[in-house]
């Protein structure tokens, strides 16, 4: 994959990225301030997550176990000022590579996984933040536990000691019409309130994060942001442009 970029094309799209936000924002009445990117850095380089950092970018999100763990060993010198999330599939026998390497995954849809990364993160490490992955889009969809199962699966992750249980999660299928994109983040939310309704109120405090929007749909996700919580929009493309295939 060659880049050729521009020296300045980093802070250009990531002013632009702002200025969306800020747009839809003030279209629906929103707070700024609890919408924060989460720059998804997977198939980019270190060398990009650096300039990121520079640019005033902390939170960073890999979806591949083995390319995620290389980049936080790379940026290692960097460690305290970096943010890393799991957002991507996790098989069981990766587990202990997310535990002992991450700070948030986003993607918990089973129980086991939930099981085997509170087991597997290391002693004396704050506990991993973990959001619950829902599926919104029904059979358009087969990543994210069953709203109807959200609960449970949520309740279940906040009785694990070496977890905090900080939000939901999900990825509804592409749509170009904002109406359906809106609807299934809506849907999202609606998880989000009925988890929240269940948790003891210690538990409550910590619950405040909504993992929802990327590049296409980020403004349907501040659309339906909710008070007090922090919408976290999950963005590639639009900062680091588009990826090679694999
Ligand atoms: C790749 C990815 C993103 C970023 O997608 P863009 O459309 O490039 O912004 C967000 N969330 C997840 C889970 C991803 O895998």
């Amino acid at each position: 994959m060659s880049q050729t970029q521009e020296p300045d094309s980093f802070e250009i799209r990531l002013n632009a990225l702002k200025a969306r936000i800020d747009a839809a924002c003030k279209q629906h009445g929103k707070n700024p301030e609890q919408i924060k990117i989460l720059a998804v850095s997977k198939t980019f380089p270190a060398s990009a997550v650096k300039e990121a950092l520079a640019a005033g970018l902390h939170a960073f999100g890999e979806n591949y176990v083995q390319e995620g763990v290389e980049k936080i060993a790379q940026l290692i010198a960097h460690r305290q000022a970096l943010e890393w999330h799991f957002i991507g599939p996790l098989q069981s026998n990766k587990t202990k590579e997310v535990a002992e390497h991450f700070d948030w995954m986003h993607s918990i849809d089973r129980e086991k996984i939930a099981r085997r990364l509170s087991e597997q993160r290391p002693p004396g490490v704050k506990p991993l933040q973990v959001c619950v992955q829902a599926n919104v889009s029904g059979e358009a969809s087969k990543s994210g536990v069953l709203p109807s199962e959200a609960v449970s699966l949520a309740l279940s992750i906040a009785a694990l000691p070496n977890l905090t249980l900080r939000g939901v999660m999900a990825i509804p299928e592409p749509s170009e019409d904002e109406g359906l994109q809106r609807s299934r983040f809506a849907e999202l939310t609606r998880i989000f309130e009925g988890i929240r309704a269940k948790l003891l109120a210690p538990q409550q405090i910590l619950f405040d994060t909504l993992s929802m929007g990327m590049s296409a749909d980020l403004e349907a996700a501040v659309a339906e942001s909710l008070p007090q919580t922090t919408t976290m929009v999950r963005i590639g493309t639009a900062l680091f442009g588009s990826r090679a295939a694999k």
